[in-house]
């Protein structure tokens, strides 16, 4: 198939793309790199299955030949990141979102919406099942991700409905894994990057809250199933196994060995207190579970980090 990725170049749209070249795809990854790293897709460049293009999907998307599907991950998705380009993450979701809608029409293409758990805001309901309507702030810090995802959401079932598209919707919890930037401010990359370099962990809040962790490889696994299977409405992926942020800070510690100590700070405005998906639905459709233990799954990171930091990675040489 003939395959393209929004956001091919960032965190998870790199995996994926690892994954369907692996499967003997011909795979187009587009970017305009605000949080994409062309590092991430940096062995595929002289395949001759592969082509990138700098684009920003908020802009008219213009592809040359026939497309299977149109796959859309481009926005930036960590808290930090969405802060610091609100409108930009508001119009990738929304007219970028529109824009690959419309690409995928005209070229009678299936479409693939990589949506959040964010569109549950601070949920009220644990775990949070895809029929859980959410507890979002329209007008609070976070609305800039949390509603242009849920408009995402919206205008891609209009195409289901009135244009008869054929589309897939899931809902990304937290996801953690090698590429993981170490400046995006997500708390795996935080803590992380702060055991190796010595500097303190920062826990938001008294570190009660929770989330559950997937590893990237599951997460991809479960796109690739979803892909397979002909189903419209929104599915969760993610890790039902539920930390609070204080647990993953002491794990993190452990395994790096650091003596960095732990320090507390501010919670930031409207961050859930609770996160938790209800996987029944992608169990039963998909025969999905994740299968990456976290101790496992941080391990791997870690060693990625040690690698790739430029302080550590240079202090070993
Ligand atoms: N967090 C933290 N310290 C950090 C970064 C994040 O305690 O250095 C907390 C954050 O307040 C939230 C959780 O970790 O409760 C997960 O944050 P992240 O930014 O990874 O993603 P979110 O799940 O909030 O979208």
């Amino acid at each position: 198939m003939r395959i393209l990725i929004t956001g091919g170049a960032g965190f998870i749209g790199s995996h994926l793309v690892d994954r369907l070249i692996a499967d003997g795809h011909y795979v187009i990854a587009m970017d305009n790199l605000v949080t994409g790293n062309l590092q991430n897709i940096a062995k595929h460049t002289s395949n001759t299955k592969f082509e990138f293009i700098h684009h920003n999907v908020s802009n008219h998307i213009h592809i040359a030949g026939d497309l299977d599907w149109v796959v859309h991950f481009a926005s930036p998705a960590s808290p930090v990141d969405y802060l610091e380009l609100p409108i930009e993450t508001l119009k990738v979701n929304s007219l970028g979102t529109h824009n690959s809608l419309g690409l995928a029409l005209r070229k009678n293409a299936k479409y693939f919406l990589a949506s959040t758990s964010e569109v549950y805001g601070d949920p009220e309901v644990h775990p949070q099942p895809e029929s859980y309507w959410g507890n979002v702030n329209p007008i609070g810090p976070r609305g800039v991700y949390d509603e242009a995802k849920r408009f995402a959401e919206a205008i891609t079932m209009a195409y289901h409905h009135k244009h008869n598209l054929d589309t897939r919707i899931i809902r990304i919890f937290n996801c953690y894994g090698p590429r993981l930037r170490f400046n995006d401010g997500r708390v795996v990359s935080n803590f992380i990057h702060q055991a190796l370099t010595s500097k303190p962990l920062t826990i938001y809040g008294e570190g009660s809250q929770t989330r559950s962790f997937q590893y990237v490889s599951d997460l991809v696994e479960g796109i690739v199933r979803l892909m397979g299977v002909k189903f419209h409405e929104p599915v969760n992926l993610g890790n039902p196994q539920e930390r609070t942020v204080v647990e993953l800070a002491n794990m993190i510690k452990e395994l790096t060995g650091s003596k960095s100590e732990i320090v507390f700070k501010p919670l930031p405005t409207d961050d859930p207190k609770r996160r938790l998906p209800d996987i029944t639905r992608a169990k039963k459709l998909l025969d999905w579970t994740p299968e990456k233990d976290l101790v496992e799954g941080l391990n791997t990171t870690i060693a990625w980090y040690r690698e790739h930091l430029p302080q550590v990675a240079a202090a070993k040489k």
